[in-house]
């Protein structure tokens, strides 16, 4: 029997078939096969989430072999790429024709449509999440129907299809707003939690990108300001001070520490309060916790089941070894992020049900009506999404 496991080794599946696809016309077949079988199946991407979104019993789908950029339109700073394609190997293609992400989150190992699925952000208070950035797929639906949508063609399948969970079938191929090929100039400092915070704000609004890591039983704050630059890339890229390359050579990092993560979005002004309640927590309680608390910004946006749906927001991130057992940590700070009005990221650990989801996201039920449209046997669905399901 196949087994798959993600990222962090916290999740595990044994499914009865794991199977590779390398065309549009095998995801149609493979997805119409499935729901007539009434079998349930699952895309994986390179399977990042720490979130129970790949499990399945039946059939886990890896859509790497569908990878790289199939077209890109420089003059409307567009390009379609297939959905299995890692971030890391989008950038030189796309810097070819003079295009670039408008940004990426900490890594650049997920697939593209992988990290569509949670909403996967980087840092910038003007800058929104991955799903804002989608403004086209193609879909192999349940019915063995490849459909493309976007915001003039099925609207509301794209609007669902922009963070969909992998719940709504196998996304083949995704349109992608973008941007001119930019230099970006990394500075990081070392300053006082407590001036961080005071000043985070408008660090938050002078800097294309800022973020920071606090580590517990500290006091300092470490900050990164990232903005675009004329200046030219500096190779090699150094390890310390600052750094100047392409976007996509700078905004990554190498995460090679097993980890697991809650990460939750609080409203931007809300955000250094909601940080000064967590930091409390780790000194106070959780003292033996080494890992640290990352703090970035999220630009508001419309994606449906964005954490940034309609309102700027500040994304706080916690982190725990493999070999813990986070949970007792994690509810502690979910407790928090709650009393802050915030929404977990969809890629990560959280604890909520469905009436919580029902009353954080505006756009629930119409995203519901959406899935159970094209799917309405719920071949997609898997046993975490029949457990929040309305
Ligand atoms: C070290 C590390 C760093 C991270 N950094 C960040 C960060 O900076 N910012 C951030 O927001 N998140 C971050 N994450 C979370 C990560 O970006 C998300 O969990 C993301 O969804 C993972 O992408 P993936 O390709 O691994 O997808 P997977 O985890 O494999 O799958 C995620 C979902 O996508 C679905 N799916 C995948 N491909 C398709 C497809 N083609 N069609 C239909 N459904 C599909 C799956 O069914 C599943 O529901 C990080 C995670 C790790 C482990």
């Amino acid at each position: 029997m196949p087994s798959w496991r993600n990222w962090s080794g916290k999740l595990a599946s044994k499914p009865q078939r794991l199977l590779h696809l390398y065309s549009e016309t095998q995801a149609a077949a493979l997805a119409q096969s499935a729901a007539l079988q009434g079998q349930r199946i699952r895309a994986v991407g390179a399977g990042h989430s720490h979130q129970s979104l790949v499990q399945n019993q039946d059939l886990i789908v890896d859509l790497l072999g569908l990878s790289g950029v199939i077209s890109s339109d420089p003059q409307a700073h567009s390009a379609w790429v297939w959905g299995g394609s890692r971030i890391y190997t989008l950038g030189t293609a796309l810097a070819a024709s003079g295009l670039a992400l408008s940004n990426q989150g900490d890594i650049d190992q997920q697939t593209i449509c992988g990290a569509t699925a949670t909403g996967t952000h980087g840092t910038g208070a003007q800058l929104g999440s991955l799903s804002s950035r989608v403004i086209g797929a193609r879909i192999a639906l349940a019915n063995g129907e490849l459909v493309d949508c976007g915001p003039g063609q099925e609207a509301d399948l794209w609007q669902a299809c922009r963070l969909h969970l992998g719940a709504l079938g196998l996304i083949t191929r995704v349109r992608l707003a973008l941007e001119p090929s930019y230099c970006l100039l990394e500075q990081r400092l070392e300053i006082p939690l407590e001036q961080a915070l005071a000043d985070i704000q408008s660090m938050m609004a002078n800097n294309r990108h800022c973020e920071f890591f606090w580590y517990p039983q500290t006091d300092q704050a470490h900050i990164k300001l990232t903005n675009k630059t004329d200046r030219p890339p500096v190779y090699p890229l150094a390890e310390e001070g600052e750094r100047c390359g392409w976007s996509h050579e700078v905004l990554p990092n190498h995460r090679p520490i097993r980890h697991t993560e809650m990460e939750y979005s609080v409203p931007a002004d809300q955000g250094p309060a909601c940080m000064q309640a967590i930091q409390g927590l780790l000194t106070k309680q959780f003292r033996e916790v080494r890992w640290p608390v990352e703090y970035r910004a999220l630009g508001q946006e419309d994606v449906w089941l964005s954490t940034a749906c309609d309102r700027p927001t500040v994304t706080i991130s916690v982190h725990q070894g493999v070999e813990e057992d986070e949970g007792p940590y994690f509810r502690a700070c979910e407790e928090i992020f709650l009393a802050f009005q915030g929404r977990p990221h969809w890629g990560k650990v959280n604890y909520l049900g469905g009436k919580e989801f029902a009353a954080l996201y505006p756009k629930w039920s119409d995203w519901w009506a959406v899935r159970d449209r094209v799917d309405p046997k719920g071949a997609f669905l898997n046993p975490y999404l029949e457990s929040i399901r309305p």
